[in-house]
């Protein structure tokens, strides 16, 4: 094997789901990188891989110091896989400050894809796949929870979120009270024995777990805004659309009529524009 960094995704619930490819890197490796060996070597066992070979751990309060010992090995010859407890290292898992110091360094990286989490959950949803947004775990404070909603809520793209079961409800009442209406879509236990995806709106998914307790893994998606939500910084650019065709009073009143603008608002725009 090339010496480097090959970051390996295991998978997220069905061990069937490995590549040969990630096999093969894994079994021959000279150092396993990981979140914890202790997981890591179940893996390899579940896997019907030889766990006898260095495993070092990197994660988040490790990983800037890790990772130049990392590099050193790497520099040395050997080759590294970098796993996470799960599916696809770097996604909201340990990663990217090593292989950003590999690209800086001149570390060769590779790739081995497999399972992600964000990706299937996308797939599952019937959701719009065309332009979507990950947004990582949502916090868990009440307030950064409101303010995230509110900053991704103009954004034209269907959002993704990881979330656990024990703050499905919580997060689903406030989603429920930024997006409001807007289909939103919970998968959970992808790959695994109980894997089910449900649609609905935030109301309809609370009951759901009003009356099944939420359980297992999960990721959190709500489709895009509506024609009339989407975001206010577009105004200038639709009205100067309409104005190169109307008069600034129908152009005024479409905008107003097709995406719910104030009036008085666009009026002004409109004026400015024109008086350019
Ligand atoms: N890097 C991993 C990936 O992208 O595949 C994700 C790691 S992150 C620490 C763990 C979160 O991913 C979970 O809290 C959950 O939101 C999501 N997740 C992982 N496995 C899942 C599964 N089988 N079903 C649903 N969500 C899952």
């Amino acid at each position: 094997m090339k010496n480097g960094i090959y970051i390996v995704a295991t998978p997220i619930g069905n061990m069937a789901d490995v590549s040969e490819r990630a096999r093969s890197v894994l079994q021959n490796a000279d150092v396993i990188a990981c979140e914890d060996t202790r997981i890591a070597k179940k893996l390899f066992t579940l896997l019907g891989l030889e766990t006898r070979k260095p495993f070092i751990t990197l994660h988040d309060h490790n990983e800037e110091e890790h990772a130049a010992g990392i590099l050193e090995m790497a520099k040395n010859g050997n080759s590294i896989a970098l796993i996470s407890d799960a599916g696809s290292p770097l996604i909201s898992d340990p990663g990217y400050k090593l292989i950003r110091r590999c690209r800086q360094e001149g570390v060769c990286v590779y790739t081995i894809p497999g399972p992600c989490a964000l990706i299937c959950a996308l797939q599952l949803s019937g959701l719009p796949t065309n332009k979507f947004m990950f947004a990582g775990f949502i916090p868990n404070k009440d307030k950064a929870r409101e303010d995230l909603f509110n900053n991704l809520k103009g954004i034209d793209a269907t959002l993704i979120f990881y979330e656990t079961a024990n703050r499905i409800v919580k997060t689903l009442k406030k989603a429920g009270e930024v997006f409001g209406n807007r289909e939103m879509s919970v998968a959970r236990e992808i790959t695994k024995m109980y894997e089910e995806c449900l649609n609905g709106t935030a109301e309809e998914l609370i009951c759901r777990f009003e009356k099944n307790e939420p359980r297992g893994e999960m990721v959190l998606m709500v489709s895009p805004p509506a024609e009339k939500e989407k975001p206010y910084q577009n105004a200038e650019d639709l009205l100067r659309q309409e104005l190169a065709q109307n008069s600034l009073k129908t152009a005024v009143r479409n905008l107003v009529e097709k995406y719910g603008f104030n009036k008085n608002e666009i009026y002004e725009l409109a004026l400015r524009i024109k008086n350019e």
